[in-house]
């Protein structure tokens, strides 16, 4: 059985809309402020790995909030007989992908892996890491790379297929 994305509809948009800055990184927060769910700071504007100061403020970094709210930024989905026969391969670099671009920035993360009877679906903290997934795959494996961006939402859905 397949399961695509559904259009939300539009009290969901209004929704999301509304809360749409919650997200932003660059929302402004007293310095230094660490998240302490996942001990990211936020430091001269940004999120990163920094060492957390003594009497930081706390407030959940973008990427946490999103996990909370489960309200991913980027799908990933992934189909063909190359993806299931090569699941953990497919998988592992999708994984690879993230912890490389983790290490550098704290809200780059991948949220969820749905695994479905035709397609798997990788849900992202982050619009362009799940591009940079989508390309690594690209890259890899070869097969049919697809981007589909909603500015309204700021959402990104990338569709590889092999
Ligand atoms: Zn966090």
């Amino acid at each position: 059985m397949k399961k695509r994305f559904k259009t939300s509809s539009r009290s969901d948009r209004l929704l999301r809309e509304r809360n749409h800055d919650t997200y932003k990184s660059k929302r402004k927060l007293p310095e230094p402020t660490a998240c302490p769910e996942c001990d990211a700071v936020y430091h001269q504007g940004r999120w990163s790995w920094a060492a957390k100061p003594a009497g930081a403020h706390e407030s959940l970094c973008p990427a946490c909030r999103r996990v909370h709210d489960r309200y991913p930024a980027g799908y990933v989905t992934l189909t063909g007989k190359f993806t299931l026969d090569h699941h953990k391969e497919v998988l592992g670099l999708a994984h690879n992908v993230e912890a490389r671009e983790k290490a550098e920035h704290p809200l780059k993360r991948i949220m969820d892996v749905q695994n479905m009877d035709e397609e798997v679906l990788i849900t992202t903290t982050d619009m362009h890491l799940a591009r940079s997934i989508g390309d690594a795959l690209r890259h890899a494996y070869e097969g049919e790379l697809e981007y589909q961006y909603t500015k309204e939402q700021n959402i990104i859905r990338v569709f590889w297929r092999r």
